[in-house]
């Protein structure tokens, strides 16, 4: 029964990002998810709920694929697991890097595989350190990553997320890894700046604080092209070429996190495509199996390959691989969901709905006195909520308004998701989403703000 399972769930199931306490008592109550269908899912009590968030922006193509399932159905009988190591493979894993390289930006050489992106994330950074050991540099090996950046939770990945939850009790982040500011201009310190002055601002601070820790011991720099979890912040126009222009300047590696934005989220394939970036390193998860079986990879570019394999010949095997690599179910349904992607033309879907989403939000909120911004690039969409419009001013954080929008629309049976820092509602439906659902969500989302904020 449901109680069972609810009594099951608080007594045994340690949930990750849960006020444990909270849980513990019944105040967070339990949603026990069944199936999905589409842009829909549906818990145990039978309600049918349109997931403006794509699960954790993972279920690119919707749910309830039956080409996804039936490939993972075979691979699983066929074989469900070899390992990667030494030169072994799969039909799978084998076609799936090919797939994924014929995607990829110019310039990019070979994926590793792993099973999500925190993980690929761990290896990118290990691959940066190995690369420069390798080159004789042992002292460049700290890692520039960005305040509001979300890069994983482990203690690597965790120090690289430039978000205060993520560091706190945690002792980090880890000396090597140090931030720089955020490209977000709406919430820019002096608002007489205009983008450009902006961005060369960030230019700046990025120059500055290579200088201060000293270009000779600085190895790469992290970022999401379009901010995702501190925010939801596409970049102002021309930000990417004046921070490449820093980091090339210092011989300091670039690399793209595209976990959110990789396959598709932005309306083009890449955002390292949408936005002109030359990464030396690409991070991949959620979107490349839609999250029907876990995955992740690391593209890795042209210069950094050659380095790493002539490395080999005097260093020995490269000594970093995880039993999961490459794992012939995930690998499987890699394929079936980056078919599904081209034979659907959703990428093309997510940037035509996507603009049709951005200005349904617009027409519903672009007026409301508490409404600071509606952003977004192709299905990555954001609502800020400011306390007073001209000033910009934050809510108390304890007025907690996303999440009360954010309860307020799941009760009109749309999710969404209340981002971990600001007033910001975040949206990243799954790519088949319709103009008609787009427009539901438009709707009751400006019902829930009238009903919260009035
Ligand atoms: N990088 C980005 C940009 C992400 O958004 C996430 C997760 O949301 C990660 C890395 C970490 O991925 P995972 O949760 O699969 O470890």
């Amino acid at each position: 029964t449901n109680d069972k399972l609810s009594e099951w769930d608080r007594e045994n199931f340690f949930h990750p990002s849960t006020h444990l306490a909270q849980f513990a008592r019944g105040e967070i109550p339990n949603r026990i998810i069944t199936g999905g269908s589409g842009c829909h899912i549906e818990d145990r009590d039978g309600t049918r709920l349109l997931d403006g968030f794509a699960g954790l922006y993972c279920v690119n193509v919707g749910y309830g694929r039956p080409e996804i399932a039936e490939a993972i159905a075979e691979q699983a009988k066929e074989l469900a697991y070899y390992h990667a190591y030494v030169g072994h493979g799969t039909e799978a894993s084998i076609t799936l890097s090919k797939m994924i390289l014929d995607r990829a930006p110019k310039g990019m050489s070979k994926v590793y595989f792993g099973l999500g992106g925190s993980d690929a994330n761990e290896t990118n950074v290990k691959l940066v350190w190995y690369y420069n050991n390798i080159r004789g540099l042992p002292k460049k090996k700290k890692i520039i990553s960005r305040w509001r950046g979300y890069h994983g939770s482990g203690l690597v990945t965790g120090s690289l997320t430039g978000l205060e939850l993520f560091h706190k009790k945690f002792d980090l982040p880890l000396t090597q890894v140090v931030h720089t500011e955020a490209p977000y201009y709406y919430r820019r310190d002096d608002l007489s700046m205009s983008e450009e002055q902006f961005v060369q601002h960030c230019a700046d601070e990025l120059e500055a604080l290579i200088q201060r820790e000293g270009p000779d011991t600085v190895a790469a720099f992290i970022g999401e092209p379009a901010l995702g979890t501190g925010g939801l912040v596409p970049p102002p126009a021309g930000y990417w070429k004046a921070i490449q222009e820093v980091l090339d300047r210092h011989d300091i590696l670039l690399i793209a996190d595209e976990v959110v934005t990789g396959f598709g989220r932005l309306g083009t394939m890449f955002g390292s495509d949408h936005y002109g970036i030359k990464p030396d390193l690409i991070t991949i998860a959620k979107g490349l199996t839609s999250a029907y079986a876990p995955l992740s990879g690391s593209i890795v570019g042209d210069k950094m390959w050659k380095v790493l394999e002539q490395g080999t010949d005097e260093n020995g095997a490269i000594g970093h691989g995880w039993t999961y690599s490459a794992h012939p179910i995930g690998a499987a349904a890699g394929i079936a969901n980056l078919k599904l992607i081209d034979d659907l033309s959703l990428i093309q879907n997510a940037g035509d709905v996507g603009a049709h989403f951005k200005a349904a939000l617009q027409a519903e909120l672009g007026d409301h006195p508490n409404v600071g911004e509606i952003r977004g690039e192709g299905l990555l969409c954001a609502v800020e909520f400011v306390s007073d419009r001209d000033s910009r001013t934050y809510f108390d954080p304890g007025d907690k308004i996303a999440y009360q929008v954010n309860a307020a629309l799941l009760s009109r049976g749309v999710i969404s998701r209340a981002m971990p820092q600001g007033e910001i509602l975040g949206f990243a439906p799954p790519f088949c989403l319709t103009r008609a659902e787009a427009d539901e969500i438009a709707g009751k989302l400006g019902e829930s703000v009238r009903e919260v904020l009035g």
